[in-house]
């Protein structure tokens, strides 16, 4: 890597926490580090340019279950469980909003709406039959009630008369959460670095030693891996990558709703930002293909986004795509994160699921708070 003697000593030496990846995650536990720590030398080591997982990526959901979600949380799991998820969410995104301001992350108290399509009339009366025994669960934690029966009066076509709103939900602007998160992060003394993938670890005597590009070599004497999806090159956990495709339309003259949308079981979702439609799902269509972690688009899953784009959400009107990408979940056989210590000087926090934006920063901070 031809580092000079002033780049090794200044950035990769008597390092006492290395973190891996600069998700939310990552720089959440960066943070907390560094409140526990004020003294320490700590370094984001992240692979791209910009953070290149799922956090700069993602749809900026504010959200903690949609009816039919909870509905099959609820068929798994026993109603204190569900009501203790639920309070993680809520309380997680309690945790972002009070570390960045809610200006920062360009919080928006919007409200969110579940659609459900004509085939699943099954799933649209029991949803709607559950809304008060929710509401009931639910009213310790809000106290009042979250969901609500409306008419849809958006236009969407091809979808069940009737939606439900959750008067709670919110979305951020994901970009400039997490450049806040970054600023933070650098006013913190804590350095990331760019261009930096972590190849291969090994805790042995003392501390961790990390090879970086396949070349450098760099010791640490604690190591947090905040990998999340990718997190299968280093460690070995109930962990699978799983691949969430987007789109978003150039910008709409007089797009007459705000709000986030959960559409057809959530497995589509969608919302209004800049007066554009992003719009994101599809995984189910082709999950064996999705479960990757090349950033990349299929045809076959960005043309069904297409189609409910036109048909469902803005029938009738021709709207060009402005730009179509992918992110990195992490998925397992659970839906709650990883955070544990892995070996005597390595600990993770990944499987952060489809609500890294809720539950990311509490993740983070739980992972620093590992660390005596
Ligand atoms: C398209 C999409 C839409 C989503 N929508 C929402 C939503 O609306 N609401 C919501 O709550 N959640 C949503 N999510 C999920 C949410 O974005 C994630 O749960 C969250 O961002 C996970 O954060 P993280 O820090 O754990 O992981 P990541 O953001 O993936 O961060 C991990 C970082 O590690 C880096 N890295 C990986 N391997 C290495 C290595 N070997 N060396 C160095 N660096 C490495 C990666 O480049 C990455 O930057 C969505 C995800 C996607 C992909």
């Amino acid at each position: 890597m031809n580092l000079s003697y002033w780049e090794h000593k200044s950035w990769f030496t008597n390092l006492d926490f290395v973190i891996v990846g600069s998700g939310i995650v990552g720089l959440a536990a960066a943070l907390e580090l560094r409140r526990k720590h004020p003294m320490a030398k700590i370094a984001v080591l992240e692979r791209g340019m910009l953070p290149s997982g799922a956090s700069t990526k993602n749809a900026g959901f504010a959200c903690f279950g949609s009816v039919s979600e909870l509905l099959d949380d609820l068929s798994v799991h026993s109603e204190e469980e569900v009501v203790a998820l639920v309070k993680k969410r809520v309380y997680g995104l309690e945790t972002l909003k009070k570390l960045l301001g809610t200006d920062a992350i360009g919080y928006d108290a919007c409200g969110g709406y579940e659609l459900f399509t004509l085939q699943d009339e099954a799933l649209y009366t029991q949803s709607l039959e559950a809304i008060g025994r929710l509401n009931k669960l639910l009213d310790p934690i809000f106290d009042a009630p979250v969901f609500s029966r409306l008419e849809n009066s958006f236009g969407f076509d091809n979808i069940q008369p009737q939606l439900i709103f959750n008067a709670f939900e919110g979305k951020i602007d994901t970009g400039a959460m997490m450049q806040a998160f970054i600023k933070k992060v650098y006013s913190s003394d804590i350095q990331i670095i760019n261009g930096a993938t972590v190849t291969a670890m090994s805790d042995s005597a003392g501390g961790v030693s990390l090879e970086i590009n396949g070349e450098l070599s760099i010791r640490a004497s604690r190591v947090l891996v905040a990998t999340n999806g990718l997190a299968g090159s280093l460690l070995n956990e109930d962990l699978k990558p799983a691949r969430a495709q987007v789109l978003i339309t150039e910008p709409i003259p007089n797009l007459y709703f705000n709000g986030t949308f959960h559409l057809d079981r959530g497995y589509y979702y969608f919302r209004n930002i800049d007066g554009r439609i992003l719009f994101g799902g599809g995984r189910n269509l082709d999950v064996d293909g999705e479960t990757t972690t090349l950033m990349e688009t299929t045809e076959q899953i960005q043309s069904a986004l297409d189609l409910l784009l036109r048909h469902t959400i803005l029938p009738g009107k021709d709207v060009k795509i402005e730009q179509r990408w992918s992110g990195i979940m992490g998925v397992g056989s659970k839906k709650a994160p990883i955070v544990k210590q892995v070996s005597e000087h390595v600990y993770c926090g990944i499987r952060l699921g489809g609500m890294g934006v809720a539950i990311g920063a509490d993740t983070g901070t739980s992972l620093a708070k590992l660390i005596d």
